[in-house]
């Protein structure tokens, strides 16, 4: 298992991060991304803890390797890792959205996949198989980047004015194949080990050049990295920005200026087909999002707590209304939770795998995209003011006239003043704050926009079962009237 000490000192490896005019020479230093690296490295201290060594690990042959690995051959041992997936999800309160189980556990599903590779190319299969064990016995972090540049998205990568604004292969030789052009966005690819590449955007014959995938070290030469405005940089104190401050895992478009790619670590090259298959032909696409929603579901258990406690907080929780609001909350919250369970109870068997229930994923993923915003609404109803009338920084506390003045004048039923401001800053943090106002932007997009994602719910859902039931009752009269009974109809 891997301690964070070693994550840590792999991140100094030279990789090309910028941000504000800068290159960035340390990451783990640099004060835009110093607290989120070591939030990082805490989920590997705590997945490599003795006492959680049950918990968060799996025999993989005689050695422990981290459960995010894990390709489980039962119901039980689906269950046992999302129990793993939950413990790490608390520690960030699901606000880490791509913290390595995610990509870990999408190359897992291509790795179950394996033989669809297989019947592509059997290099490129061999390549795959080859990576997984060596990602999983190194426990790296992967993170990817699937989604090309907008620009127009009225246009394919190929008819775009640049052809190679969208990252692509520019030459192939015997060594591998060499990349050039951008992909849209790659979260924690600053704090990451490894980056996985590749298109899940349907591509039209003709767009092969942008075909590929492969997987590559952060430091690989040509690999740049632009980071977006850090959160982190702009949040002051922990007190003040309490998520902010520790789990902004960044977002940073990636460029690839002539990246060369060696064959070992390339698993698709100019096929089209295969890129999609990749995702819908194997376990992967249902895979990666059941971790994303095992993950939601503990955010959106964190979300219910602050309503409950800004509720207690103002002393209202005994009006009816209230208690209305928190029901429908509590309601939503236990629907997520009871959806996931239903994955993993309806799951079957992919070969020797249990994958959790393919439209039952698509269910949980169209319904929460629109769920989280109501969510955070329901939050903003029941905060009034109090998430916004705060003293300005942890600096108040240090002035004594000032410290005196917001014990006056933050009050509460339920904590003293400075309870009540510090519970109020992380409700802010959670809900309003440029922080929280991205995470309400991932939980809308992180798995495609709502068409593309209600395109796999209807792709998936069993229309002949519903088809059957409508025919069954169109079956039981005629024009005669009802004289057959449903129950006798074919
Ligand atoms: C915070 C955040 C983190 C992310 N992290 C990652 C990451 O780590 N790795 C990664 O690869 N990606 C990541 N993404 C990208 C994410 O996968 C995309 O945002 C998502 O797939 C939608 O693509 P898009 O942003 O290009 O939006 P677009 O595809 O441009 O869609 C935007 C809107 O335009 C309209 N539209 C566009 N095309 C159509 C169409 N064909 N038909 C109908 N309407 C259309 C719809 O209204 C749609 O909602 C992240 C996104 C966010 C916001």
């Amino acid at each position: 298992m891997r301690s964070a000490k070693d994550y840590l000192s792999s991140l100094k490896d030279g990789r090309a991060i910028y941000i504000n005019g800068e290159s960035v020479s340390d990451v783990t230093a640099h004060h835009a991304f110093r607290n989120v690296a070591t939030s990082m490295a805490g989920l590997f201290d705590f997945a490599s803890a003795p006492v959680n060594q049950e918990l968060m690990t799996f025999d993989n042959n005689g050695e422990r390797a981290n459960r995010i690995w894990q390709l489980p051959t039962s119901y039980a041992e689906l269950v046992e890792r999302r129990k793993a997936l939950e413990a790490w999800a608390s520690l960030h309160a699901g606000f880490m959205g791509r913290a390595p189980d995610h990509v870990a556990s999408c190359i897992s599903g291509l790795y179950m996949g394996i033989d669809v590779f297989k019947a592509y190319d059997p290099a490129r299969a061999g390549a795959l198989d080859s990576y997984y064990r060596y990602a999983r016995d190194r426990d790296l972090y992967l993170t990817y980047v699937i989604i090309n540049p907008q620009a127009d998205r009225s246009k394919g990568a190929a008819e775009q004015a640049d052809p190679f604004l969208t990252a692509g292969v520019v030459d192939r030789d015997a060594e591998g194949i060499t990349i050039r052009g951008a992909k849209m966005l790659a979260t924690g690819g600053v704090i990451a080990d490894e980056v996985f590449v590749t298109t899940i955007q349907p591509m039209r014959p003709g767009e092969e050049r942008y075909a590929m995938s492969f997987a590559i070290p952060m430091n690989t030469k040509g690999l740049k990295m632009l980071s977006r405005k850090s959160y982190e940089d702009a949040a002051g104190a922990i007190f003040d920005n309490p998520l902010s401050s520790r789990f902004d895992e960044n977002d940073s478009v990636l460029y690839f200026d002539d990246v060369k790619v060696p064959w070992d670590r390339v698993f698709i090259e100019g096929n089209v087909e295969m890129c999609q298959k990749q995702f819908h032909a194997t376990p992967c696409h249902v895979y990666q999002n059941y971790q994303a929603m095992v993950r939601l579901s503990v955010k959106l258990k964190f979300l219910a707590g602050l309503a409950h406690r800004t509720a207690e907080m103002n002393g209202v929780t005994q009006f009816p209304q209230v208690r209305e609001m928190l029901g429908q909350l509590a309601a939503e919250t236990g629907m997520v939770d009871a959806l996931v369970a239903a994955m993993e109870a309806k799951g079957s068997h992919i070969g020797p795998y249990f994958i959790p229930h393919r439209h039952t994923l698509y269910t949980a993923q169209v319904l929460t995209q629109q769920l989280y915003s109501h969510m955070l609404n329901t939050l903003r109803e029941l905060a009034g003011g109090g998430m916004i009338m705060l003293p300005s920084s942890v600096a108040d506390f240090a002035n004594p006239e000032i410290a005196g003045l917001i014990e006056k004048t933050q009050q509460s039923p339920k904590a003293n003043s400075h309870d009540r401001v510090k519970f109020y800053k992380l409700a802010w943090d959670a809900v309003g704050s440029e922080f929280g106002s991205r995470h309400q932007q991932y939980e809308m997009f992180y798995a495609g926009a709502t068409f593309v994602t209600k395109g796999h719910s209807y792709r998936t859902y069993d229309w002949a079962g519903s088809d059957a039931l409508v025919q069954r009752m169109l079956d039981s009269y005629d024009l005669a009237g009802g004289s057959v009974s449903p129950s006798k109809a074919a």
